[in-house]
């Protein structure tokens, strides 16, 4: 291997020498992209030299294409394959098909050439022969302008797998760098929005895909979209330790908020191959598909699917475009029938991790780059109708007014004071609308929102209680009629004690500062995952004053980099109970 920092500063003739392998008998892209340097990582040296390509005109496109040898051809077998060639086709396999795979592989080449003249190019990583023999089938069918934008493709692929392989960058950089990367995929023209199963969502999850091929992971997508990667130890029978969280996203939302709990493992999970480090359970790496309900209203879908909890009648659930659910699987190759099976075992697995940024200004303010969660807030979320009497802003005087905007002032009021009164205690009222409101009539009718959030049920439910009665009182006073209706009422989930202390001494072991625990007022799948297995939660501290769901949202690389320390500490450390 060889760093991103020396790659940047060797003399140019050396650079391109130590990159000669990436695009096969081309080194005429990495000659075209050293005036370029210094590169702050390896997505961007690869997007470089991808956009090199991109401009070099077909000709020389054609000659790249030609210089690559057919999989499993005759090139292999006379031993004449580039050291990356041979590597990759050893490691899907095809040095070692059956005679019938072999035989297969010879005559669909052969049909290839004629048809296309150009060898079959793909990017092998994470194939069998027989996948690969599907794909050749596949590929046979399409017409010769596709398939020639289809090898360029797979010749993109295979530069980056080849540059991961020979590349060491920071894992905190690359984390960074990689969620740049993700966030390019997006619903909108301008800032990122992924929702789920849309073409940015499924692009978002060919790339993690990748992401986790290029760690050594075994990856698959399962039927819910899911992308899980799998780093198995040496026992086969030791349980699974569980990390991951979602990649959709909000509307216009940060780059790390959820993306952060797949890409981090994912660069620890490199860094325990390319140390030869096994541990003693089965690691699994899963990018959820779905958490944030933007598209389907449908939170937590991916992590309930794996936590066995999927609820089939958001299946149903329509879009804007009044596409069901149903039929964006369908057109995704996803197969609800299959989300079942998709469901863990509880015995099987050993717990669940989940790193998330922390989305509040809570480590920022201490000065933390991590901490340890001590368990998710539980939340009521009800919405409230004021109903008093409109009448003429002039004529009535204010003693006579039953004004539902000022009662609802008070009940907004009345929620700041009482939360305001418990640490640990939140209640925020996000939504309040006069309908059909003017400046010269007096407020008839006012809706709002109250949400009330503590990782403590009983001081929740003591604050709820309160908040009731302080509405009625309100009411009574005011000779208004309020209405209430409760729409989310979530207990808290507690994260286990014993993983928060196991998460606490790797901090301790890392930083060598005493840890700072922190409640989550936010929901993230950990809650979800509880239902399956024991659950723990390592937060980052959140850059630009704690802000989240916005493009704003900022992490730092340093601060990646520590709880990439502490998270190969734990997976290290770990002792299932
Ligand atoms: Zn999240």
């Amino acid at each position: 291997m060889i760093t991103l920092a020396s790659l940047n500063s060797m003399p140019a003739a050396q650079f391109v020498t130590a990159l000669q392998g990436i695009y096969e008998h081309s080194p005429w892209v990495a000659e075209g992209v050293t005036q370029q340097r210094p590169f702050a990582s390896v997505a961007a040296l690869h997007a470089a030299m991808a956009a090199a390509v991109a401009v070099a005109g077909s000709e020389a496109q054609w000659t790249l294409i030609l210089a690559h040898p057919e999989l499993a051809g005759r090139a292999a077998v006379r031993g004449e394959l580039t050291r990356e060639s041979a590597s990759e086709q050893q490691g899907a396999g095809l040095s070692a098909c059956t005679p019938a795979q072999f035989e297969r592989l010879q005559q669909l080449n052969a049909e290839y050439g004629r048809r296309f003249a150009m060898p079959f190019i793909l990017a092998v990583k994470g194939h069998t022969p027989d996948t690969v023999i599907a794909q050749l089938e596949a590929r046979l069918t399409h017409d010769a302008e596709s398939e020639r934008r289809t090898a360029l493709a797979q010749i993109d692929r295979i530069a980056r797998f080849r540059l991961e392989e020979l590349v060491q960058e920071d894992p905190g950089e690359q984390v960074l760098a990689r969620a740049d990367e993700l966030a390019r995929h997006s619903d909108a023209p301008d800032g990122l929005t992924c929702a789920y199963l849309t073409a940015a969502h499924q692009a978002t999850a060919a790339q993690i895909r990748d992401y986790m091929l290029a760690a050594g992971l075994a990856v698959h997508i399962d039927d819910a979209g899911n992308v899980v990667g799998r780093l198995a130890a040496a026992d086969p029978a030791a349980r699974t330790l569980i990390t991951g969280s979602h990649y959709d996203t909000v509307s216009n939302a940060g780059r790390y908020d959820g993306r952060l709990g797949v890409l981090l493992p994912i660069a620890v999970a490199a860094q325990l191959r390319r140390h030869r480090q096994v541990l003693n359970c089965h690691l699994e790496i899963i990018a959820f598909a779905e958490e944030e309900g933007l598209r389907f209203q449908s939170t937590f879908l991916g992590s309930s699917a794996v936590a066995g909890a999927f609820d089939g009648r958001v299946l149903e659930a329509t879009d804007r475009d009044g596409i069901s659910m149903r039929q964006a699987m369908a057109a995704a190759n996803l197969d609800p029938a299959r989300i079942p099976a998709i469901a863990r075992r509880g015995a099987e697995v050993a717990a669940f991790i989940e790193i998330h940024i922390e989305q509040g200004p809570v480590l920022l303010d201490a000065g933390r780059a991590v901490g340890v969660v001590t368990g998710i807030a539980g939340s009521r979320r009800s919405l409230v109708e004021v109903t008093g009497l409109a009448g003429h802003a002039g004529t009535v005087p204010m003693h006579l007014r039953r004004d539902a905007a000022a009662g609802a002032a008070q009940i907004v009021l009345q929620v700041e004071s009482r939360c305001a009164a418990e640490p640990g205690l939140v209640g925020t009222v996000g939504q309040l609308q006069v309908p059909g409101g003017a400046t010269n009539v007096i407020p008839g009718r006012c809706l709002l929102s109250i949400d009330l959030r503590s990782v403590d049920d009983a001081q929740r439910l003591r604050a709820a209680t309160d908040i009731d009665a302080a509405i009625e009182d309100i009411a009574r006073q005011r000779g208004l009629s309020v209405t209430q209706r409760v729409v989310l009422d979530a207990p808290a989930v507690p994260c286990t004690p014993a993983l928060q202390a196991q998460l606490a001494a790797s901090i301790r072991r890392v930083t060598g500062s005493e840890p700072l625990h922190l409640p989550s007022g936010a929901g993230h799948d950990a809650m979800m995952m509880a239902r399956l297995t024991d659950v723990g939660m390592l937060f980052l501290r959140c850059g630009n004053g704690g802000i989240s769901h916005h493009p704003a949202e900022a992490l730092d690389a340093a601060d990646a980099r520590i709880a990439g320390e502490v998270f190969l500490d734990f997976l290290l450390h770990y002792k299932a109970r």
